[in-house]
């Protein structure tokens, strides 16, 4: 299963909360997984990425909006997986309430109130079993190592691919990719590549540990 692109939180109906996030390291995920001979479950956020008709018929493909949607789907799909890569850049907060109709301007302030949504990898890791594989991902601004660390940890991953807003011209939008893995037992570090090299790099450290 893998999980990828931004998610998008609603304030009014023209209106969210989202990231730049634009799918490209997921869907580069989903295809070398296809290549290699797997199942994909591939659950994306609103993104415009397509996937390439070669493997196509390995890969299904869930389009969802919100981190519940997400949540709903991966949760209802992890227990027939044997892993999951989450890729996706899940919106932490959503707004408290939508609004139904379009918000109009005012001359006061705007306050919106956001709550904390799932945390679909802290869930993921909880449901784990023993034969499964959880991978998750962290893009960090600072302290990248230790943030990264503990990420493992508290969300049971058995690696996390670091990605750093340090890199200029990587992560976010980008074709290319400079990563890190980093498990318990230490950490291996990649040169900048192409997203869809940086996918094989992480689908063949997943088959070692499987
Ligand atoms: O805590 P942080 O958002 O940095 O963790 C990143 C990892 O957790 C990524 O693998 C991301 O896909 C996942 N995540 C998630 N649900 C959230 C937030 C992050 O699955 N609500």
């Amino acid at each position: 299963m893998i999980t990828a692109g931004p998610t998008y939180e609603k304030i009014d109906p023209v209106r969210y909360i989202g990231n730049y996030s634009s799918g490209k390291m997921g869907f580069a995920l989903a295809e070398e997984c296809a290549r290699q001979g797997a199942k994909v479950e591939l659950i994306a956020g609103p993104v415009n990425c397509q996937l390439s008709t070669v493997n196509g018929q390995l890969i299904h493909r869930t389009d969802v909006e919100s981190c519940e949607q997400m949540y709903q789907a991966a949760i209802n799909t992890y227990g027939q997986c044997d892993a999951a890569i989450l890729c996706a850049a899940v919106a932490d907060f959503r707004p408290e309430t939508i609004a139904d109709k379009k918000i109009k301007r005012e001359k006061e302030d705007l306050v919106i109130r956001l709550k904390p949504t799932h945390d679909i990898a802290a869930e993921l890791g909880k449901m784990k079993r023993k034969d499964q594989r959880l991978i998750g991902f962290a893009l960090e601004t600072n302290d990248e190592q230790a943030n990264a660390q503990d990420k493992l940890k508290r969300k049971n991953f058995d690696f996390i691919v670091l990605n750093s807003m340090r890199n200029e011209g990587t992560c976010f939008q980008s074709d290319e990719n400079k990563i890190s893995i980093i498990s318990p037992q230490g950490q291996k570090d990649y040169e900048r590549k192409p997203k869809s090299e940086v996918a094989s790099d992480i689908v063949l450290e997943l088959a070692r540990i499987m």
